[in-house]
């Protein structure tokens, strides 16, 4: 039995990526904003709907451009910001490592994101003066209202959009004006990748160059230094890396759409009691295939493992549930305990065949089957 994982991350093939290296070893630079990574600022800006180079920004990871971005926001340490329980961990630590205190909150049983009325609610109440909200899975966020609030609130906010490549694509493509920043992810596992890496797109050009300062250390070409920064910048070989995947976009899309697609028809056919995700239900691609269960079934991913197939519950129990994060919750969450308990994430890569998805179908059928026995 050859085991089916529930992601298989593929980069550029060593031979694809050796003239990249030879001409990075030619160029003797091999970080600090070299040739390389000015190239990818330089497609990514093509490809988001032929934007000003200067509105992209590259680091080392989607976990440092958030913080990056949060950063440049320049609060009082402290300043409470919003962000959801029902997200990856690393929006939270973000928040905390960008001196900010986390306020977890609820999010919408629809969308999935925090709704904007929530923000807005909070931001009167409650003295909040910023928001991390997240594109949950890839799905849209109502990004003309979240702009409206942070003109009238004067709140920040800033959009985790790391497995959200094809939203944030789409929406660059067909808005001009991007003035809450939109955070992308480039780690192996998500859709665009240079391995490691995260994308910062606005069109706040004091922001980005205050985010660009604070990851090579507060130095911005000869301004005196008048912020403390780091080092999270993004090295040539990554930027090589990163080139030949948006490269590979357009294809990566289509199968990706392609696979998700067979899951819907088969799922909807023969377990019509199983929902999908919001990026699905609105054709978002995203690096994860999240299918929501009727009931809670703990069991279920231990199940499929014995039967060949990798799941994950890619967002665990919620941030909240972490015991570094209890103490943030804002209150009950009851959307996030109930999406946590009934979500779980199939196998889902490129490469992965129509045999594979019916293989999976299958066992969750027979899973779920086995379940509704026991249970009497
Ligand atoms: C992957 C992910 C991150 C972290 O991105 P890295 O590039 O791995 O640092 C943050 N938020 C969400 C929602 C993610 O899915």
């Amino acid at each position: 039995m050859t085991f089916i994982p529930v992601l298989k991350p593929r980069v550029a093939d060593a031979n694809i990526m050796l003239p990249h290296i030879r001409m990075i070893d030619d160029a003797c630079c091999y970080t600090n904003h070299g040739p390389q990574e000015r190239m990818l600022r330089t497609q990514f800006a093509a490809a988001l709907g032929d934007r000003a180079v200067q509105e992209i920004s590259l680091y080392s990871s989607g976990t440092a451009a958030l913080i990056g971005a949060m950063q440049a926001w320049n609060l009082p340490a402290g300043t409470k910001c919003l962000v959801p329980a029902w997200t990856f961990i690393g929006s939270a630590c973000a928040v905390a490592q960008a001196g900010l205190e986390p306020v977890i909150v609820d999010v919408d049983p629809e969308s999935w994101a925090i709704d904007p009325d929530v923000i807005e609610e909070m931001a009167t109440d409650q003295n909040i003066k910023a928001c991390l909200i997240v594109s949950p899975f890839g799905a849209t966020v109502p990004y003309p209202e979240l702009s409206d609030i942070q003109e009238r609130t004067g709140m920040q906010i800033l959009v985790d959009g790391a497995a959200s490549f094809d939203f944030v694509h789409k929406l660059a493509e067909t808005r001009l004006d991007l003035p809450v920043p939109l955070m992308v992810s480039l780690h192996a596992t998500k859709l665009v990748s240079s391995i490691e890496g995260g994308m910062v797109v606005t069109s706040n050009a004091d922001m980005t160059r205050r985010m660009i300062s604070w990851s090579n250390f507060g130095i911005f070409d000869d301004d005196p230094v008048t912020q403390i920064g780091t080092n999270a910048k993004l090295s040539e070989i990554h930027a090589a890396y990163g080139q030949h995947s948006l490269t590979s976009w357009p294809e990566i899309r289509q199968t990706l759409l392609t696979i998700a697609d067979g899951y819907v028809e088969q799922i909807t056919a023969r377990l019509p009691d199983i929902a999908f995700a919001p990026n699905i239900r609105e054709g978002m691609v995203s690096s994860s295939f999240n299918i929501i269960l009727p009931k809670p079934f703990p069991q279920l991913g231990h199940q499929l493992a014995a039967n060949g197939i990798g799941t994950r519950r890619w967002w665990k129990d919620g941030v909240h549930r972490f015991p570094a994060f209890k103490s943030y919750a804002a209150g009950p969450l009851p959307v996030t305990e109930d999406l946590a308990a009934r979500t779980i994430g199939l196998p889902f890569y490129v490469g992965m065949t129509s045999d594979t998805v019916e293989t999976v179908v299958a066992a969750l059928e027979t899973a779920l089957a086995d379940q509704s026995v026991s249970a009497g």
